[in-house]
């Protein structure tokens, strides 16, 4: 029977970590397709093209040679020959990767592959990112959008405000990245039938519970 999870939610609401725990813990296949838009930012950068070059970048998203795992116990990313699991978490990447997930024709060339590996695995799959609930599959059982406040996010991500003059300017870059985001899909507001899960005040394992939970009613 199908079960596709559908998380949407900013960077830093702990999206990656308790959707691939509620995927071991339902014994389903898992897909981060933040990962593949930052793998085409990582292979546009490696061909050294620019990310303005809309056409460009369409071009790139359909050449693509992607490999990316769909299982919640390994994480794997790999473009062509050359592992870029870890290459594709650089801050360059992180720096780059809206220009990117704003062009609309790699988006579309990318969530056609999003698609494609939902139904490869017979529609039970933890499928987490930006438009997963509205766009790539508003049909799922489950949908839900993971929150979590401003200073929620920056702690798990280790930033202090008001510390150093480093910390703010990391601070900077991700209210920057989330702001650029949020002009091409709306992740900030649950759309009709999304429930909002608000992480602020929970540790890991209560939102992980929180959100098998959803799953369950
Ligand atoms: O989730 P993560 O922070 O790794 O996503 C990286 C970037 O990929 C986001 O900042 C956003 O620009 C883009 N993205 C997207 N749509 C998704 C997932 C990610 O536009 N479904």
């Amino acid at each position: 029977k199908s079960l596709v999870v559908a998380i949407d939610g900013p960077s830093g609401s702990g999206k990656s970590s308790v959707s691939k725990e509620v995927a071991r813990r339902l014994k389903l296949a898992y897909l981060d397709t933040g990962a593949m838009y930052r793998a085409l930012t990582w292979f546009c950068l490696q061909n050294g093209m620019d990310l303005e070059d809309r056409a460009a970048v369409e071009a790139a998203s359909k050449a693509l040679p992607l490999e990316v795992s769909t299982s919640p116990q390994e994480e794997y990313v790999r473009v062509g020959g050359d592992d870029v699991t870890l290459a594709i978490r650089e801050p360059a990447i992180s720096a780059a990767v809206s220009a990117v997930a704003t062009t609309l024709g790699a988006r579309t060339e990318l969530i056609r592959r999003q698609r494609e590996l939902i139904e490869k695995h017979h529609r039970r799959m933890v499928v987490e990112g930006r438009d997963i609930t509205t766009v790539v599959a508003p049909g799922a059982e489950v949908r839900m959008l993971l929150t979590a406040s401003e200073e929620a996010r920056l702690r798990r991500r280790g930033i202090q405000l008001g510390g150093s003059q480093n910390a703010e300017q990391l601070a900077a870059q991700v209210t920057r990245r989330d702001a650029k985001d949020s002009t091409v899909v709306n992740f900030t507001t649950a759309a009709d039938g999304v429930v909002t899960l608000d992480s602020s005040d929970l540790d890991f394992d209560e939102t992980v519970q929180a959100a098998l939970d959803i799953v369950d009613t």
